[in-house]
């Protein structure tokens, strides 16, 4: 029995393996999380200095992959063993092994999400094509979710790409067909930035940015138009509530800006897994 074959008859081998991916892309995802607008920030920071005509400052290389995770406090190296997902964070009690200064509990539960929602993605949809764009998705909206939550940013980095590949997953009909993913595209696009203008002419303020768009568009690529409404609503609903209990615990002013991409991404989640049967019934009772 080969390895692939193995995955097919056996569910639970399946599960496991995406879970142990699951935690080990989290822990990259941290990465991604922490460095990418810190790279779109010095990247704007270049643009303007080329714009005004500066010399360009000297760079030092940061990407994704160099240089090697530090600790932010003493800057001791993050050995192999100190990086194991989740257990690394267990056996060092959550402090440094240099310095002894506290990690983020951040670390770990990025890595959890992603290990949960990755074994649940595999036995939701069982060995296949399926599966394997799940879990795409599912680690696009986590990275997107957290750099939103921090930066109150949308990386196109994530969202354009996110979008491509929905439509070329749906090139074969894995989530939607490709007619009903074009105009998710299209459709998802537009309803935020019809409603962005709106807003915009009747308070003269900004509700949302861009990238709000980009991921709901993303989103409609992925899942079908038809789940655009389900998605919005849901979103909606939950982003309402959570604004309105920070207004009332009076740590948000009112005009402070939330960030909605975290909602949009709950909301696609919600889509993914149980959007079908959510749809039908609603629209059942439509009819009723
Ligand atoms: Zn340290």
């Amino acid at each position: 029995m080969s390895f692939m074959e193995l995955l097919q008859a056996v569910p639970a081998a399946f599960i496991g393996l995406c879970l142990l991916l699951g935690l080990m892309v989290g822990s990259f995802l941290n990465v991604v999380i922490y460095r990418l607008p810190k790279m779109m920030e010095s990247g704007w920071r270049q643009q303007c200095a080329e714009l005004r005509g500066d010399e360009p400052a000297p760079q030092t290389t940061f990407n994704l992959i160099v240089p090697r995770s530090a600790c932010p406090h003493c800057n001791h190296a993050i050995s192999a063993w100190e990086n194991i997902p989740i257990v690394s964070y267990l056996l060092l009690r959550g402090k440094c092994k240099g310095c002894g200064a506290n990690i983020s509990p951040r670390y770990p539960i990025i890595e959890a999400i992603s290990g949960i929602l990755c074994a649940y993605a595999a036995w939701h949809f069982g060995f296949g094509l399926a599966a394997a764009g799940a879990l795409l998705f599912i680690w696009a909206l986590l990275a997107l979710t957290a750099i939103d939550f921090n930066t109150q940013l949308l990386p196109d980095d994530i969202t354009l790409p996110l979008l491509w590949l929905g439509l070329l997953f749906n090139l074969f009909g894995i989530f939607a067909s490709l007619h009903s993913a074009v105009l998710g595209a299209m459709f998802g696009y537009l309803a935020l930035w019809g409603v962005y203008w709106l807003f915009k002419l009747v308070t003269g303020k900004e509700g949302m940015g861009y990238g709000d768009f980009k991921l709901l568009a993303a989103l409609g690529a992925w899942m079908g138009w038809q789940m655009l409404p389900l998605i919005i609503l849901l979103s909606s609903l939950v982003g309402a509530v959570v604004g309105i209990t920070l207004i009332v615990a009076a740590k948000h002013g009112r005009s402070v800006p939330i960030p909605f991409g975290p909602y949009l991404a709950g909301g696609g989640l919600i889509a993914l897994f149980w959007g079908k049967p959510l749809t039908q019934s609603y629209l059942q009772l439509l009819a009723s």
